[in-house]
């Protein structure tokens, strides 16, 4: 080995019996032969095609998300092609060159990191040990992790190299990251795709673990793992088998291996269950708040992520949708067959555009609740809009009825109760706002206020009469885009109520807010605060003040009286036979009435 190459520390394939109980899983169970080799289907049959046609290339590149078998793949590749006695695709474990890697003392298989190894100089030392011959084997074999890391004048010191290799020698080349490879290097060599691996082969892989361990545990110390522990742990290794059998271990340590259970891995792992994440969207279905934000309260009090707790919420809602619009095999969403029949039971109780509805308003909740103050409240919030968003489940008796025939009677919506969550929350975020010192009005001082108003006051621009220049369609223009987002500012709640509404009208300094299709929300903007603030953001937003007035159903409805009054009336007083009739007696049409 030249000076500057630094043979990576190859951990030995252990002979049996030989520290092996010591040492750690993902180790101890990296697959040595195709046997036992987890998933990556594809990547074994070209291998073994490969090796029975003797149609082997002088450089590999390995492409492939972390964790998925490529450096394991590459040493188990190197293994067979020096085996002397190889009878098939299989290394026959016996001979010289298989008992010497197996002990990690394989001198012409040489691992190398191009994480460390990335300079000019390190390549230079590389092309200078290729013009030596192998010593035991047949080839010399050059493993390259993370090729992605060489510096360009590396690579294309490399490209010679790899151009017109002895045809002794064979380059693997191994990365997670494809796209950074430059296209003179790939173009060189012959790509092998891996692939993450499916929740239910890591799945299996476990289990065959557990039972090896468990072989020669003693009594009373074996361990117990049951499959949903088994399947949030292969979840959280994103494809990963390295980190599927980290984690196991990790499990295993904390929990002493005595009985583990989903919760427990929940609990370890920082996670959250399906079974918590179904009843939280159930409860938006169900307009059931108190659920929700007890899941809320609980995950935030456990110390648990708020974040990878809405991470899931999304995941679950995708989920649900893919089922909602037909994706019909577990397999496809990584989950056992009881929970995709669970999946399914639970998306036959929402419509595929309401499912979608959520989804958008979950996962703006996830970009946004970085950047929250209090990630708490902020998502309480996002969840009672969630409630309130028209269609998202059983407030809409139609679509209740043909959701869930089985359900005949939901329990009906308490619009008081959740009228009194959000009082009870913007009644505490204001008690926070005066603790955190802070004036008891929110501040104008943000971005979004315009100049001249004070930092804590009401200063609102004084406009003589006459002076407006408002008018529907200009206030219309920023609403979505300046209004909103002030408000949002000044009252969360206030924003999501308001959001159900659509401007109708404005005259002389009174804008109306039509709510006639959707009452509740009309009629908690009525209440509390929620005109003031609203109020209060139009101000600062259009610099004018305003009187905003609520269009509900029954205003509405007298409304139109009125106005079909007027227009009889005046079709009356065109009337040539009224004409007469009010001429003749010298009267007046006091009122009039439909027939
Ligand atoms: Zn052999």
């Amino acid at each position: 080995m030249p000076d500057g190459m630094k043979q990576e520390n190859r951990s030995p394939e252990p002979a049996a019996g030989e520290n092996k109980s010591k040492e750690v899983f993902y180790r101890k169970y990296r697959f040595s032969s195709f046997s036992n080799m987890c998933g990556q289907q594809q990547v074994a049959s070209f291998f073994i095609n490969t090796i029975k046609y003797n149609k082997i290339s002088h450089a590999y590149l390995f492409s492939g998300p972390r964790g998925t078998g490529k450096t394991s793949m590459a040493r188990l590749f190197a293994k067979i092609l020096n085996c002397s006695e190889k009878t098939s695709f299989e290394p026959c474990g016996k001979c010289r060159n298989c008992v010497e890697f197996d002990r990690g003392s394989a001198v012409d298989i040489i691992e190398m990191d191009a994480a460390s190894n990335r300079k000019i100089d390190d390549i230079r030392s590389l092309r200078d040990d290729v013009t030596f011959m192998p010593i035991n084997g047949k080839y010399k074999i050059f493993i390259l992790d993370e090729a992605h890391m060489l510096t360009t004048e590396a690579a294309n010191a490399f490209l010679k190299t790899l151009e017109e290799p002895p045809p002794y020698v064979i380059f693997i080349l191994a990365t997670t990251e494809h796209h950074k490879i430059p296209a003179t290097i790939l173009s060189r060599c012959q790509l092998v795709k891996f692939s993450r691996i499916a929740v239910a082969d890591i799945v299996k892989r476990l289990e065959f673990v557990i039972g090896e361990e468990n072989a020669v545990r003693d009594e009373g110390l074996k361990i117990i793992c049951d499959r949903a522990a088994l399947f949030l742990i292969a979840k959280k290794a994103n494809g990963g088998m390295r980190d599927a059998l980290s984690l196991l271990e990790y499990v295993i340590a904390l929990g002493g291996g005595i009985n583990i259970t989903g919760e427990s891995v929940e609990n370890i792992l920082g996670m959250h269950s399906t079974g918590q994440i179904k009843n939280f969207i159930e409860s938006v279905y169900l307009k059931k708040p108190e659920t929700g934000l007890e899941i809320i309260k609980k995950v935030y009090e456990t110390g648990n992520e708020l974040l990878s707790f809405l991470e899931s919420v999304n995941s679950y809602l995708s989920s649900l949708t893919l089922v909602k619009i037909g994706v019909s095999s577990s397999s496809a969403l990584d989950c056992d067959e009881d929970d995709f029949a669970a999946l399914r039971e639970a998306a036959s109780r929402f419509e595929a555009k309401d499912l979608m509805a959520l989804l958008e308003i979950y996962s703006e909740c996830l970009s946004q609740i970085r950047f929250a103050p209090d990630q708490r409240s902020h998502l309480e919030f996002v969840y009672i809009k969630s409630i309130l968003s028209p269609g998202s489940g059983a407030a809409n008796p139609q679509a209740q009825a043909a959701a869930v025939p089985s359900q005949a009677v939901q329990p009906a919506l308490d619009y008081t109760r959740i009228e009194k969550m959000i009082n009870d929350k913007i009644t505490m975020a204001a008690e926070k706002f005066r603790q955190s010192g802070g004036p008891s009005k929110p501040s104008q001082a943000s971005s979004g206020a315009p100049a001249g108003t004070s930092a804590g006051g009401a200063a609102r621009p004084q406009l003589k009469p006459g002076e407006s220049k408002l008018t529907l369609e200009r206030i219309k223009l920023i609403w979505a885009s300046s209004f909103l987002g002030r408000l949002k500012e000044i009252s969360l709640p206030t924003h999501a109520i308001i959001s159900s509404g659509a401007l109708s009208k404005y005259s002389n300094g009174v804008l109306e807010i039509d709510f006639t299709k959707n009452a509740f929300c009309g009629e908690r903007m009525n209440s509390g605060l929620h005109l003031t603030h609203a109020e209060e953001a139009f101000a600062q937003t259009y610099e004018e003040e305003v009187k905003i007035r609520i269009v509900l159903p029954a205003q509405e409805k007298a409304a139109r009286v009125e106005q079909r009054k007027k227009e009889m009336l005046e079709e009356k007083k065109n009337d040539p036979t009224v004409k007469l009739l009010l001429e003749e007696f010298d009267g007046e049409i006091i009122d009039v009435e439909e027939q």
